[in-house]
């Protein structure tokens, strides 16, 4: 089958697909089973939109789960079918990021292993942090896939925060890229965007199910 899921709806899916588990082992009431299992098939359905009847079919399997044992064998099938994040090598990053003079190459190596959102990397040396992201071509295919690498300035908090992209609650790391236009009401001044996300970007990675955050973000970088 095609790859044809992107990490977030992965994660999305299997997130579901626990609760679902959860509720089996613990509520005792079927009705109640049911209901979960019907809501979390119609938001999965939600969130993966245009799919085809061979990969609805697949994921509609969420539907039919009963045991951890099952729920380990749908995990392995979906991540099989999602979608990997493409191979980077050090010219390519060098054009993602032309004004760095000297960019610290991250280990490139283990990419391909795990489906990402984003990549993102940490000059120490320079308290930089480099993030790559890999916009999939739009359904209706007017828009092809594209790498956007964005630059900023990294600090740790040594606090527990609420991550902008993932959502979720772990240790943050506050992190402002300058956007490409100056401020309308300084125009000496570039504009800062700021947010606080996950100092554990495996972590942030698994947890990001949805996308709004992180394209807004960007988006708002472009601007
Ligand atoms: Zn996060």
């Amino acid at each position: 089958m095609d790859l044809f899921l992107q990490n977030h709806q992965y994660n999305y899916i299997v997130r579901q697909a626990k609760l679902v588990i959860s509720t089996i082992k613990t509520c005792s009431d079927n009705q109640v089973v049911e209901t979960v299992k019907y809501t979390a098939l119609s938001k999965v359905l939600d969130a993966c939109p245009g799919l085809s009847g061979e990969q609805r079919h697949l994921v509609e399997r969420l539907g039919e789960l009963q045991t951890a044992e099952e729920l380990q064998v749908y995990m392995s099938k979906l991540l099989q079918c999602t979608i990997k994040f493409p191979t980077l090598t050090e010219p390519q990053l060098k054009r993602l990021f032309p004004k760095v003079k000297k960019l610290r190459i991250p280990d490139l190596s283990d990419l391909e292993k795990h489906p990402l959102t984003y990549f993102t990397w940490t000059d120490s040396a320079t308290n930089k942090k480099y993030l790559v992201y890999y916009r999939q071509p739009q359904s209706d295919k007017k828009s092809s896939g594209k790498l956007i690498g964005i630059e900023g300035q990294y600090t740790s908090t040594n606090k527990t925060g609420v991550c902008a992209f993932c959502k979720k609650p772990g240790e943050a790391a506050f992190f402002s890229a300058v956007a490409k236009t100056r401020s309308s009401h300084s125009p000496d001044y570039y504009r800062s965007v700021g947010q606080y996300i996950c100092l554990d970007n495996k972590a942030c990675n698994v947890q990001i199910t949805e996308l709004d955050a992180l394209e807004s973000f960007i988006e708002d970088i472009s601007k």
